[in-house]
């Protein structure tokens, strides 16, 4: 039987909703499928209604958005209870969103570059989080730039005039409140890029698992054989969990397939049921806690 442990819906930045996901689950014949959507859990109640109807089984899952040593950083966490301070807090970050688009919007009006929220809105999802990516597009429509690389690089990125910061947790916090949910914590795609060497990349991995980090996605769709090779060594090195999946987004990143990963299938059921022996682990250990 094969898995996907990492997709993504309309809940967030994926093309398909939640039931059209799962609908092709079934149709390419996973037996499982999380939804593991940016910072929301939106997508889970219509997931699992329509995995109900097609014995197609849901894995909660949610991949949060880190920043360490000037870092981004995504970390998927597994099982996560919806009463918990970590849905809180993903709230409070998407109310901090708005008011910091808020302050993009003045920031364009100020260089007389201004934009009409509908504009901006036109190019969200269904969901309507608002992102940079969003106003990129409303700026090209306008005629302001011509790519989205140009919004960015004169205006949107960190460090340009109509910048603004947003809230994000650390990768501590975000395991800490993974964990605080009875949910497993596991290291998203840590891919090389041009500034993070894989001793970069093995020294930020050493912090979290100091902080509790539980696993590292060994097996991704975007892995170069080098990366993939070296996720896994050190998956076996620190005794990490290896967890897997396609990161689906649907129509937004049409190269990717959903049950298609590096190893040019799917994810093998095992590894599902490795996450939740270490979810029934976690909440064990937190029941024996005095
Ligand atoms: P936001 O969540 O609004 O901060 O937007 C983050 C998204 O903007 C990232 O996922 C990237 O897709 C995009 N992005 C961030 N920085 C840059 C950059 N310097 N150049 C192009 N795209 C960027
Ligand atoms: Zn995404
Ligand atoms: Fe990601
Ligand atoms: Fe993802």
């Amino acid at each position: 039987m094969a898995v996907d442990l990492h997709a993504h819906t309309t809940a967030s930045d994926g093309s398909l909703s939640p039931r059209e996901l799962v609908n092709l689950a079934r149709e390419i014949g996973l037996s499982a499928v999380a939804i593991t959507d940016h910072d929301t859990i939106a997508g889970w109640d219509e997931a699992v209604e329509a995995g109900d109807a097609l014995g197609i089984e849901i894995v909660p899952g949610v991949e949060l958005s880190t920043a360490y040593e000037g870092g981004r950083f995504h970390l998927l966490g597994y099982y996560i209870d919806r009463h918990s301070t970590l849905i809180e807090t993903l709230k409070e970050i998407q109310t901090a969103r708005a008011n910091r688009n808020h302050v993009i919007f003045d920031n364009l009006r100020a260089l007389g570059l201004p934009l009409e929220e509908k504009e901006v809105r036109a190019f969200a999802g269904p969901t309507g989080q608002l992102g940079r990516p969003h106003f990129a597009q409303a700026m090209i429509a306008r005629g302001y730039v011509t790519t989205t690389q140009e919004a960015f690089d004169r205006y949107l990125a960190d460090g340009k005039p109509a910048y603004a910061p947003k809230a994000v947790l650390t990768p501590q916090e975000a395991i800490a409140y993974i964990h605080e949910a009875g949910g497993v914590a596991s290291w998203a795609h840590p891919l090389r890029s041009k500034n993070l060497t894989f001793p970069d990349l093995e020294a930020r991995l050493q912090d979290w698992i100091g902080w509790g980090l539980d696993g590292l996605e060994v097996v991704y769709s975007q892995y170069t054989p080098d990366e993939a090779e070296w996720a896994t060594k050190m998956q076996q090195q620190y005794g990490l969990l290896g967890t897997g999946g396609s990161d689906f987004h649907g129509r937004s990143k049409p190269t990717v397939k959903l049950g298609v990963t590096n190893t040019g299938g799917p994810v093998a059921d095992s590894v599902l049921h490795q996450v939740k022996a270490r979810c029934d682990a976690i909440r064990a250990s937190q029941h024996s806690k005095p």
